[in-house]
């Protein structure tokens, strides 16, 4: 486990997330926004929506028809843009216009669920915290990481397996590693970093070779 992650960070020693913001309170809504999209499409999004909205107030000032206008070519949208106006108006009216430092009050806000609250905590304020995705669910078992049948079960064994100094970084490394090396249809086994110490059998050793067939425990 310990040589896993120090070969990841080695490549990458200071991991972020791929999503684009200026403020805490604009990671929590480019993470609500990026639930089933990816992060280039939210990205594309949020960049003008970002240069006028910076706090929950103003995004209240934009309105729900507003902010739908900015974000219509994300999937979703319309209960998106309701999640963002209602968690906005929490956000103004119960903690100053602030994000709480506080998973179990994140998770209380509309469109919030543990694995947004999750990257926020880790993101903005350096909890060691695991945001299991569709990647890391896939990774975690297909390596033997962490196993598991829900996202929680595999976020269980990451908080109890993942040693120091990877706690806060290991989400970062894993999803990275899942998105572009251990893909969910054919893993670049070839060119992984930590071939020699993955569970995964049989491995894709050849560019082009067709994925053979295994239990990958992927959900995607
Ligand atoms: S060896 Fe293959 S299956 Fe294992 S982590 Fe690397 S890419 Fe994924």
């Amino acid at each position: 486990m310990f040589d896993f992650f120090r070969r990841l960070a080695e490549l990458n020693p200071s991991p972020e997330t791929e999503l684009e913001f200026g403020n805490t309170y604009q990671l929590l809504v480019a993470v609500v926004l990026s639930a089933q999209a990816t992060d280039v499409g939210v990205n594309k999004a949020t960049r003008a929506l970002f240069r006028e909205v910076t706090t929950p107030q103003q995004m209240v000032e934009l309105g729900e028809e507003g902010l739908k206008q900015h974000i219509k070519t994300i999937g979703l949208f319309n209960s998106k843009a309701k999640n963002v106006i209602a968690l906005s108006e929490i956000l103004v009216r119960d903690y100053g216009g602030e994000v709480p430092e506080d998973r179990d009050a994140l998770v209380e806000l509309p469109g919030v669920g543990r694995k947004t609250a999750n990257v926020v905590m880790n993101c903005a304020f350096g909890a060691e915290t695991f945001a299991v995705d569709t990647h890391i669910f896939r990774v975690g078992n297909r390596t033997g990481l962490a196993k598991g049948k829900t996202p929680l079960a595999v976020e269980k064994q990451l908080e109890k397996k993942v040693p120091e100094p990877f706690r806060v970084g290991a989400h970062h490394w894993l999803i990275l590693h899942g998105r572009y090396i251990c893909k969910a249809r054919t893993p670049e086994c070839w060119r992984c970093p930590v071939v020699d110490l993955c569970g995964y059998k049989p491995k894709v050793m050849e560019k082009g070779a067709a994925k053979p067939k295994a239990k990958t425990g992927s959900r995607s």
